[in-house]
């Protein structure tokens, strides 16, 4: 019996390893290009949950009275949106039709489904509106109870910093590929997320710099299939994509 336990419990740490060590798949703004489907929807992070990929990627921006809404440009139908109360933009349909998503609307459906919800926050125009958007984004990640299934990423050092700050035991990974791991991990900052030029050319040995330092590595966006490749030899963690499901073969 105890012999039984005991290769059990190998076969687990064995397989949990292997699941480690293998390249995953995040799909860029949801699965979007797929039918009913477009960037940042709802419909997207449905479908990205379908193709059972490890996340789904998404952007967030804050309207000029605070409440956080899922988007990609600063502007939608011509109105900032930092500086635009939210009341104005909740009519708004995205390219499939679909109202213009709400943080918590996105959450709410994310909670559902089995996949890790990658939440981009967008750099904002003053850093006391960066604060304001980090604190109010993790209120909410708590208070429904996602603070495993949500990881974030942002161009934004100083939303890293908060972020670390407020939600240390979170996955945090900084994007703008301008940084070494390690500098990063001294700030509690515990992921790179960098364009695949930085990790290919630029910067590879940043892969085991941080791998080493106990951090993950994803990088953006690779769409490309030699890409790729190359990318899952040297062992990145992450590979975000607009192009999930060809990604997962190579994965598999
Ligand atoms: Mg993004």
């Amino acid at each position: 019996m105890m012999k039984r336990t005991l290769i059990s419990a190998l076969a687990l740490v064995a397989c949990f390893i292997g699941i480690q060590a293998q390249t995953q798949v995040i799909a860029h703004r949801g699965f979007w290009k797929t039918e009913g489907s477009a960037q940042n929807s709802i419909t997207a992070l449905e479908k990205a949950a379908e193709a059972e990929v490890y996340g789904s990627e998404f952007d967030v921006l804050m309207t000029s009275d605070g409440t956080i809404v899922v988007n990609h440009d600063h502007a939608i139908e011509g109105m900032v949106i930092a500086e635009t109360p939210y009341k104005k933009l909740k009519k708004l349909k995205i390219k499939n039709g679909e109202k213009l998503p709400t943080l918590k609307s996105y959450l709410k459906k994310g909670k559902k489904l089995d996949i890790q919800l990658i939440l981009e926050a967008k750099p904002l125009p003053t850093k006391e509106m960066e604060d304001q958007a980090i604190a109010t984004i993790v209120k909410m990640v708590k208070k429904m109870g996602l603070e495993k299934q949500v990881e974030y990423i942002s161009f934004s050092l100083n939303m890293c910093e908060q972020l670390a700050k407020l939600t240390p035991e979170s996955e945090i990974a900084y994007l703008n590929g301008d940084i070494a791991p390690a500098e990063l991990k001294k700030k509690g900052i515990n992921g790179i997320d960098y364009h695949y030029n930085v990790i290919l050319n630029k910067h590879p040995e940043w892969v085991k710099e941080a791998h080493q330092q106990g951090m993950k590595v994803n990088v953006w966006t690779v769409n490309k299939e030699d890409m790729m490749k190359k990318l899952i030899d040297m062992k990145v963690d992450y590979i975000t994509t607009d192009q999930p499901l060809e990604a997962k073969k190579l994965t598999e």
